[in-house]
């Protein structure tokens, strides 16, 4: 008999928690796994999934647009929000049951309610009790808010989704992923949709091309873009709705105010103080390169680490943990070539290195760019335009990195993402032989550097 009732317990199903119970159940290892919110977690609850779905629906409006082009003539009675909130809540709902289906056919018994850490290997959710040899943290993020007069009134990511009604006009304040793909959803179905952003140019760490390429396309589809801009207070107001005052002593009314100004660790109440367990100040629990904290039996995963928040490479490192604990290990998580896409409308898809963040590293960089109209578009008013962008080390002829803007950029960079993780070569790129024709043949044809 051991003297632990369980292997591991795992403390939050969202992407990393329940891929690490899986993986280490199928590897022979007794596992629990507690939930207090919503089996997938963020994920699969409000954030990649309901947002994917989302940008689809508020997409069939260029869609329909498109359609007049090619000769479909189409008359629609306009858009449903409730039928696209309903439709979503049941999709979740069905994922919802798979996810607990999946943990208990792999044998991981599933806890409901909050778990909190009594001390190294012990955990407590409820009146029950449980011990375990290792006891893993993956309870993720939650939005963050800056604390200005009035903030109560702002909603975040987690009340987008569940909107009662799709408001008139909108403020959306941050300039990051979820601010960003957020406002596209909102402008695309038909809300009035201004985006507030701190500093002079939204997604600071992206490559600058691709950061002003999505400025001009938004700017195009008529979205407002306010940079620089900086809200001091919000006041409800009577005739409904709310007065935004910005720090240029201007005042606007919205119907709704959405911020989008970051994520922070979940670790409120989790009972770290009762353990060795360190974090930075900020709630990010600090790990080595095995994810163990300073509390040797526990361990921690994904957002709550605020590394790289990301669903692939919390799974990542679920499965790391799983195998070094229980297997006979894997090779490490790599973090220098994270493919990554923003679902904005057109999307961004990157990999690898910045042009900035290349040459502060001291590379010699050429650059190879290609700019295009869509040939989707080809007969249809829209104006939208393509980005593609290759940046290489002169020295060595390595891709450092790609970078696109233009639709289906996250499709296509992924495959890109294992040349660029491989280190493939400007002149392996040119050796490979096109798909004719796509867009995604004009990073195997770029052949002058700018
Ligand atoms: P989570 O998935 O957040 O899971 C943590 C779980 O722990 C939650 O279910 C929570 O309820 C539970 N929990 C917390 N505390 C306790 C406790 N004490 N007891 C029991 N349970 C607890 N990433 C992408 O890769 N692609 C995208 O397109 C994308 N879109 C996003 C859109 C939005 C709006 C948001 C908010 C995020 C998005 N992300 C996206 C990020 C992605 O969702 C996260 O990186 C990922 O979910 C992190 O996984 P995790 O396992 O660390 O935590
Ligand atoms: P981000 O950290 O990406 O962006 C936060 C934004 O808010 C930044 O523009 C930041 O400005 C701004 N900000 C921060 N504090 C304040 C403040 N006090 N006042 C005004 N503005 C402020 O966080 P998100 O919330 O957008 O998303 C969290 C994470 O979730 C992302 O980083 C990403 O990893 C993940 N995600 C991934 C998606 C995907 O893969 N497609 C989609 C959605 C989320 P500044 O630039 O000045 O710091």
């Amino acid at each position: 008999m051991s003297e632990f009732d369980f292997d591991l317990f795992v403390i939050g199903a969202g992407s990393g928690g329940v891929r690490c119970a899986r993986i280490s159940a199928g590897l022979g290892a007794r596992v629990a796994v507690a939930e207090e919110r919503y089996m997938g977690g963020t994920c699969v609850n409000v954030g990649c999934v309901p947002k994917k779905l989302y940008v689809y629906g508020s997409h069939v409006n260029e869609e329909l647009e498109l359609a007049k082009s090619y000769g479909w003539e189409i008359e629609t009675k306009g858009f449903n929000w409730h039928t696209l909130r309903e439709n979503k809540v049941n999709e979740i709902s069905r994922l919802n049951g798979i996810y607990r289906n999946l943990l208990k056919n792999s044998g991981v018994e599933v806890v409901d309610g909050t778990a909190v850490i009594l001390g190294p290997n012990t955990v407590a959710v409820g009146e029950q009790i449980y011990t375990a040899r290792y006891i893993l943290v993956a309870t993720g993020g939650w939005p963050f808010k800056p604390e200005i007069p009035g903030i109560e009134h702002a909603i975040t990511s987690n009340e987008f989704f569940d909107l009662d009604q799709l408001p008139a006009s909108v403020l959306v304040v941050g300039g990051g992923y979820i601010a960003i793909e957020l406002a596209c959803i909102f402008h695309n179905l038909g809300v009035n949709t201004e985006l507030s952003y701190r500093r002079d140019l939204f997604l600071r760490g992206f490559d600058d091309d691709v950061r002003r390429h999505l400025k001009e396309e938004l700017l195009k589809k008529g979205m407002t873009l306010k940079f620089n801009h900086n809200v001091k207070s919000i006041t409800k107001s009577a005739e409904g709705g709310f007065e935004v005052a910005d720090s240029d002593g201007n005042l606007s009314h919205y119907d709704q105010i959405l911020y989008a100004t970051g994520r922070v660790p979940k670790i409120d109440g989790l009972g770290l103080e009762n353990t060795a367990v360190e974090h930075n100040g900020q709630g990010a629990i600090t790990i080595n390169e095995h994810y163990q904290t300073s509390e040797p039996s526990i361990f921690a995963i994904g957002d709550v680490t605020d590394r790289v928040q990301l669903t692939p490479v919390a799974l990542a490192e679920g499965m790391y943990v799983a195998h070094r604990l229980f297997g006979e290990g894997r090779l490490p998580v790599r973090y220098d070539a994270i493919p990554t896409a923003v679902f904005t409308q057109p999307p961004i898809g990157t990999v690898g290195l910045s042009e900035q963040d290349a040459r502060a590293q001291g590379h010699e960089v050429l650059v190879f760019k290609s700019e295009f109209a869509p040939m989707k578009y080809s007969f249809s008013e829209k104006k939208e335009r393509t980005l593609m962008k290759l940046v290489v080390d002169a020295k060595t002829d390595k891709v450092l990195g790609a970078h696109m803007v233009g639709p289906d950029a996250g499709e296509i960079i992924q495959g890109i993402g294992i040349a660029v993780g491989m280190g493939a070569t400007k002149a392996q790129f040119d050796q490979t032989i096109g798909i004719h024709p796509t867009a995604a043949e004009e990073f195997v044809t770029m052949r002058t550097p700018v």
